[in-house]
Order: structure tokens, then sequence, then C-alpha cells
């Protein structure tokens, strides 16, 4: 059995915990790697390193600092189909989208190798009288990332590149459920030539994500995972005194007017809605049809709903692989129980599905609700897989009332031919990422990513601009000379004369 440690100090590291978790290959349902369960004193190993590290890599110029990510960059290419099979074979989606998650994570490191540019400060030339002002961003010191099983190669990307390109030094807390790609991506940046203890990755659960809560030497928390958790992190990191952005679930709502190109919304959501099997934080996973266009929208979905290609990621005519584990299985089953319970109509049953060969694998096919209302908990609830519900509103202020009053606001779109709609819906609606006839309005690596309500808990959005304030601190300084004039005792404050 493959055996999945730790990465600390440039090295890997088996630490002192007898406990391990079990990583399961989702196409075949069998358990290839246990990945060790950090304990608290692996995780102050690696943050003691991260610390030392830190003394060093901080005063490294950012130019410097830019050419080795360039060479980071160069390796992740190099390496593309490894990293690829990697995804693939502890996550399970398929292999083109692992591949572009892969390139999400890619754009983050282009974007970490303009740093010098983002550093700059900004200055002022007399401020008063012979007196200039200027601000400069410093790195924070030892930072730490905890990230979710769906994305084991993006979502972390979209926090170590940008902390350690700001000169901070990182500890990666991966999911336990995939985290053979973190290790990975950490050997290659060491490869790059990033000194020891800048990049650490620290496997495990509860135990090593409370430690991070607590440890004194951890400046900033990064967090991107499911509502209850990203709660508890913000509530304990702010607690500790650290800097924290915490993202949580969603459940995005994609209108769909009487007036769009009706192909058009219903391709974009067949990707939106079932691509990566629904497990997205910026899937599709409510079709709001405005006017009378449900019929025809469900029509035109469930034929292609029932078309879907589901099969095992590494198979290139699978359009959608399995659920990541037993127990997301048996969950996201459940949740398409409750939705026949709760009187919702089951369009398109996807529960039965049987794969030859495939026969303990972790899947499910799509699943297509209409009739879905407000009250119910298939609704309500993030259901995290390829389960779509069709929910029918009179007019489009009925459908803008409804995402509004959703308690997740991470993505939502809007299907249309009229640019007043569009634009309305742009400026009214309560979500962080909106979509104009887009079906996964992702921001690129230079915008920023974060949703609004209880989908993101902090201040400031993941990577680009909001990821370089996040990992520094803002210092203003205001200097003269001595042979600047005013060197008498001043005991007030500047007045207009
Ligand atoms: P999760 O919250 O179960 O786990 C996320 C991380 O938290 C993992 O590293 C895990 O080990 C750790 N964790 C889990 N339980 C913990 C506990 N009790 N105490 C301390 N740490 C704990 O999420 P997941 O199932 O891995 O990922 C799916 C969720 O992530 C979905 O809700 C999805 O919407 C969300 N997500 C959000 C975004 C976003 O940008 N908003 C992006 C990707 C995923």
């Amino acid at each position: 059995m493959n055996l999945i440690q730790h990465y600390i100090n440039g090295k890997i590291y088996k630490g002192s915990s007898s406990r391990k978790g079990k990583v399961f290959n989702p196409a075949t349902g069998a358990q290839e790697s246990e990945v060790i369960l950090g304990t608290k004193s692996d995780l102050d190993h690696a943050v003691e390193n991260a610390k030392t590290a830190f003394e060093k890599w901080s005063q490294v110029t950012p130019l410097q600092r830019a050419r080795i990510i360039f060479k980071y960059k160069e390796l992740i290419e190099k390496n593309y189909d490894e990293l690829t099979k990697l995804i693939v074979s502890e996550h399970g989606k398929v292999y083109e989208d692992a591949k572009g998650s892969l390139t999400r994570g890619l754009e983050i490191v282009e974007f970490a190798c303009g740093i010098p540019q983002m550093l700059k400060g900004e200055f002022t030339e007399n401020v008063g009288t012979n007196i200039d002002s200027w601000s400069m961003r410093q790195p924070l010191g030892v930072c730490a990332g905890i990230t979710p099983f769906n994305f084991p190669a993006m979502v972390p990307m979209w926090m170590f590149p940008m902390a350690i390109a700001c000169g901070n030094t990182f500890i990666l807390k991966p999911s336990e459920k995939d985290p053979s790609c973190s290790i990975r991506l950490a050997q290659l940046f060491s490869e790059a030539g990033l000194p020891n203890g800048v990049l650490n990755v620290v496997n495990g659960d509860k135990e090593v994500v409370d430690s991070i809560l607590t440890n004194k030497d951890i400046k900033a928390v990064s967090f991107v995972g499911s509502t209850p958790i990203a709660k508890y992190i913000y509530e304990n990191a702010a607690k500790n005194e650290k800097r924290v952005q915490a993202l949580g679930g969603a459940k995005n709502h994609c209108v769909v007017m009487p007036d769009c190109d009706m192909d058009q919304a219903v391709n974009g959501l067949m990707g939106a809605a079932y691509g990566s099997a629904g497990e997205r934080c910026m899937a599709q996973s409510v079709a709001v049809a405005v006017g009378g266009i449900g019929d025809k929208l469900v029509e035109k979905l469930s034929k292609k709903v029932e078309a879907l290609k589901v099969g095992p990621g590494l198979d290139k005519t699978s359009e959608m692989g399995p659920l990541v584990t037993k127990e997301h299985l048996e969950k996201v089953r459940g949740y398409v129980d409750l939705g026949v319970k709760e009187g919702a109509k089951l369009v398109v049953d996807g529960r039965d599905i049987k794969l030859q060969g495939y026969e303990n694998g972790f899947f499910i096919g799509g699943c297509l609700f209409d009739n879905v209302t407000k009250n119910m908990r298939i609704y309500n609830e993030e259901i995290f897989g390829p389960v779509l519900s069709v929910v029918r509103v009179k007019d489009f202020n009925d459908a803008i009332q409804l995402i509004n009053d959703h308690e997740f606001g991470n993505g939502t779109s809007v299907y249309t031919r009229d640019g007043d709609v569009g634009r309305t819906f742009a400026n009214k609606i309560k979500v962080g990422m909106v979509g104009i006839n887009i079906p996964i309005p992702v921001p690129v690596a230079f915008h920023s990513f974060g949703g609004w309500k209880r989908s993101l808990f902090g201040d400031l959005h993941m990577h680009g601009p909001e990821g370089v304030k996040f990992y520094t601190k803002l210092k203003t300084i205001t200097s003269r000379w001595p042979s600047g004039i005013g060197s008498d005792p001043e005991f007030t404050m500047p007045t207009m004369k």
C-alpha cells in the first residue's frame, strides 16, 4: 500500500503519528493509498522550519523570487500529465477537466511571476514641506492554507504561489481524501529552486487544523471548504489573532430568461451542473426558469442528462466521473431520495447506474428535479453532486429575490439577450461572482475569487490583487532629512495656516 507522508523542509517526512486515513481510487472503489494524519508536533515541526526559512526568504528580492516562480511554471508544464493523473486517480474527475483545473492553478503561478510589479508601493513627494511619504507592502511571516477535496491542485494553487511570491513561507494542509497532488506540487517547487522550508505540506485532519489555528507563529490562515468548517476556521483564527479568509459552500442559481438562446443556456447548464460530477463550488445546482419556459427547459435538459456519458476519469469518452468517496455517494443519493419525499418531480433518476468493470466505483448518474420549491431541503442545502433542481418563477424580479434570499452567495448566472436585464442582474444580485451568458463565472488569476454571504467569511477574496493584499501588510513611512525646515517642538496638529 502506497504511504503518503508529509513534505517538510524540502524532504518527505514521516512524523510521529500512528493514525492514517484511507485514500481511494473513486472509479474502482479500491483503496490505493493511506495518508498519515499528522499530529500537533508534526505541524509544529513544519512551522519551526517555515519560521527559519522566512528570515531569508522575506529578504530575497521580488525579482529573484519571480525567477524561481518562472522556473516552477516550466516544471508544472513539463509534468502536466503526471499531475493530472494524480488528480484523476484520487478525486475521480475526468482527465480533461482535471487538466483544466490544473491550468487554472498554473494561471495563478503565471500571475505570481509578476510579483515585482504588484509589490510596488506608492510615493508622494512633499506631503509637507520637504517631507516625503511612501507606503510599501511587507510579508506577514508563516501562512497556512487548509483546502477541500474537490480541487486538489487548483485551490492550493490559489494560495501558496501568491503567499510565497509576496515573501511569506507556507504550510499547506490539503484534503485527506486526495493529498498526493499537493506533495508533488511542493516537490516541483523545490526542484525549481525554492529554498527548503518555504513550502511545507502537513497531511492530516482536525488535529492538524486545530494546531494551525492555535500556533502563535502562524500569522494568516486561508481556508476553502464547507460553510460550517469555514465559520469555525474564521472564528478560531480570529480569536488567535490571525488574519483569515475562509471560503465556504454554495448553491449557485442560473436564471434562464424567456428571451435567451435556449440551446446555449441548456449546454451551459449541462457543463455547469454535471461537470466534475457537480463537485464544484461554482457548480450551477439550481436552474431558475422564468415566465413560461419551464416545460421547454426541462424537456431539453432531460434529454441531455439521460445521454450523459458517465465513466472512469481516464476513459477519454467519459463526460462525468464518479464521486470522491462512498460516504459522499451515499450522501448525494440520500438527497435525491429526500427530494422525492419532499414532493419534487424527479425527471431523470441517476441513482441506479451500474458500470461494467467498475461495479464498486462511486458512480451516480445525472439527476434532474423539476418543481423544486423554496421550502425544500434539496433547494436550501448544498448537495455537491450531479443533481440539478429546476425552480419555476413568475418573472425576473422573483428570480432576483429568490437568489438574494438564499444563505449562500458564491456564483450565479443569467441567460438573456436583453442587455438591460443583464445589467440589472449584475447590479442587484447579492452574489460575489456573476455571469451574463457565462455558465461558470470563475474570475481569472489577475482578478480575485470569492463569494458573498455565507460563502465567504473574511474581507478579502483569493488570488489576484486581493491575494496580494491578504498576504502582505501595509507600512507607510513619512520622512524628512535634517536639512529640511522646521525643527522647533510642535504641540498641536498642523493647521490650515
Ligand atoms: P470540508 O469542509 O469537509 O473540508 C475542508 C478542509 O477542512 C479539509 O482540509 C478538511 O480536512 C478540513 N476539515 C474537515 N472537517 C474539519 C473539522 N471538523 N475541523 C477542522 N477541519 C476540518 O470540505 P470538503 O468536503 O473537502 O469540500 C467541499 C466543500 O468545499 C463544499 O462545501 C464546497 O462548496 C466547498 N468549496 C468552496 C469553494 C469556494 O471557493 N467557496 C471552493 C471549493 C470548495
